[in-house]
């Protein structure tokens, strides 16, 4: 099976609702979606997206994908293209932004032609994940983050994590009593600061927490992502949560915190083999991971075959709209397509709707 053809799909998905945290805030994702072609009329799809700005023109793309990655593609073998690794050497990386996006369309390929769903393709056996649901809420107010949870626990879920890093400690108090609330004084509650806070802010934020009465599953990203020696600290002073970051680094930064003991779970949801590659690595140190979100909840897969991955993040954007058949969830699962491949297939009227050239 060769690749022998390739399309390129340019969309503007504006969201239900804006999207946010202490440091951002999104109304729309633009998303580029690459099928890659084989001469026995398969198929693979992967996606990519990029939040608040909109991406080169479609007319662009392809010329950045025909003379940066269709050359390493054309007449290739999904199978060795999907395993090949590469030094990342100077600026002569190639790709770049839509890297990902061609292997998630190789892993596709391959599953296509095993007949297999991914997950098991790549090593998992059960195709249930432990997910939560994750609100984004900081841009909202107390009576929308009200609906948003009431939706994620029609929707099943158990777990929840919220954003937090408000300059005021009573704002964080009052959404945690919000979470308490509407999902039940048995919800496991994470939090994400997104980097808003000193080492000292963190201490004082996770210990008022507590006093108040919450108990913290993990606090997510409280300082900047490369204060390695400061993560170190936090895992060590924070006895009675879980220190989870990692979501800001590539590869070579999550080795540092694996090294640094600066993790207590390592949030990993890069593409398929960076993931892969970082899992493997944290398996090693005992560590486990978690998976932030992945276009079209795809990270399902890999969460279904990663060791002690805890659970998979879930936040219902638009992108599953152009989906036939989503990644289902039920009773605070995420359950990996059984369809071979990664089970996603396009709706073409959907993406004729979205398509902004
Ligand atoms: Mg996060």
């Amino acid at each position: 099976m060769k690749i022998i053809e390739y399309t390129l799909h340019r969309l503007h998905l504006p969201l239900r609702e804006p999207i946010g945290d202490s440091q951002v805030l999104f109304v729309d994702h633009w998303m580029t979606v690459v099928e890659l072609h084989t001469n026995e009329g398969k198929s693979g799809v992967g996606f990519q997206i990029q939040q608040g700005m909109p991406t080169a023109s479609l007319s662009d793309l392809k010329t950045q994908f025909e003379y940066g990655i269709w050359p390493s593609l054309a007449g290739g073998l999904p199978l060795g293209l999907a395993q090949r690794i590469t030094r990342p050497r100077g600026g002569n990386v190639g790709g770049g932004y839509l890297t990902p996006s061609v292997e998630t369309a190789l892993w596709d390929l391959i599953g296509k032609q095993q007949q297999l769903p991914l997950y098991q393709v790549l090593g998992g056996d059960n195709p249930r994940v432990p997910a939560y649901g994750s609100t984004l809420d900081f841009r909202l107010d107390d009576s929308d983050f009200r609906v948003k949870l009431e939706r994620v626990r029609e929707q099943g879920f158990t777990s929840v994590k919220t954003k937090v890093g408000h300059p005021d400690l009573a704002w964080d108090l009052r959404r945690l009593a919000i979470v308490k609330e509407v999902m039940g004084k048995n919800v496991r509650v994470m939090v994400d600061a997104n980097e808003a806070w000193s080492i000292k802010e963190t201490l004082i934020r996770m210990n008022a927490y507590r006093d108040a009465g919450h108990a913290i599953f993990w606090i997510e990203d409280p300082i900047t992502r490369d204060d390695y020696e400061g993560y170190a600290r936090l895992c060590a002073e924070l006895p009675f949560t879980r220190v989870n970051t990692g979501e800001y680094l590539g590869y070579s930064g999550k080795r540092r915190l694996l090294e640094h003991n600066a993790v207590d779970v390592l949030n990993v949801h890069d593409s398929i083999s960076v993931t892969r590659a970082a899992a493997w690595l944290a398996a090693d140190y005992g560590v486990p991971v978690s998976l932030g979100n992945t276009i079209l909840e795809l990270g399902v897969h890999l969460a279904a075959s990663l060791p002690e991955c805890l659970c998979l993040e879930f936040s219902d954007l638009v992108w599953n709209e152009i989906a036939v058949e989503p990644v289902q969830f039920e009773d605070g699962f995420a359950i990996a397509p059984d369809r071979p491949g990664h089970g996603i297939e396009l709706d073409r009227d959907k993406l004729a709707f979205f398509s902004s050239p």
